[in-house]
Formats: structure tokens, C-alpha cells, sequence
């Protein structure tokens, strides 16, 4: 599984680095939120999916 942030459309509330710290690092220098993981362990697939869901605008995606 990964993850893919719209960073077009993503607003930096930053919900998910706070929610999930684990999962999502703010990039102060390029003004986008890093995924930390390329391929999401397999014992972080469920947050990574509930982080998908609780952004603010939607655009946090999952791929399976
Ligand atoms: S929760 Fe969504 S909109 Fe907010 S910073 Fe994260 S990816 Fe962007």
C-alpha cells in the first residue's frame, strides 16, 4: 500500500502530521507534508487508511 497527497489541492492544516506523526512530516523548505514511507508498513496500513479519510480536503489517497 501508499500513499499520494494532491499537493495542488492539499490547504497544509496540517491535521495529518498532527493526528499521525507517524505517517506525515510537514516540509517547511518545499511547502508540501512528506510521506514518510514509499510503501506504508503493514502495521501502519490502517492509519494510513483512516488518515485518508480524516483530511480535511480529501486529497490524501490510498493506493493499493
Ligand atoms: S490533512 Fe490533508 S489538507 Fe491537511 S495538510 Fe494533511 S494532506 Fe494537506
Amino acid at each position: 500500500m501508499k500513499l499520494q497527497i494532491n499537493n495542488n489541492y492539499c490547504i497544509r492544516c496540517g491535521i495529518c502530521e498532527d493526528l499521525y506523526p507517524d505517517l506525515f512530516k510537514r516540509n517547511y523548505k518545499e511547502h508540501v507534508i512528506d510521506i514518510l514511507y514509499d510503501e506504508i508498513p503493514k502495521d501502519k496500513e490502517e492509519r494510513a487508511v483512516q488518515a485518508a479519510a480524516d483530511c480535511a480536503v480529501a486529497v490524501i489517497k490510498v493506493i493499493q
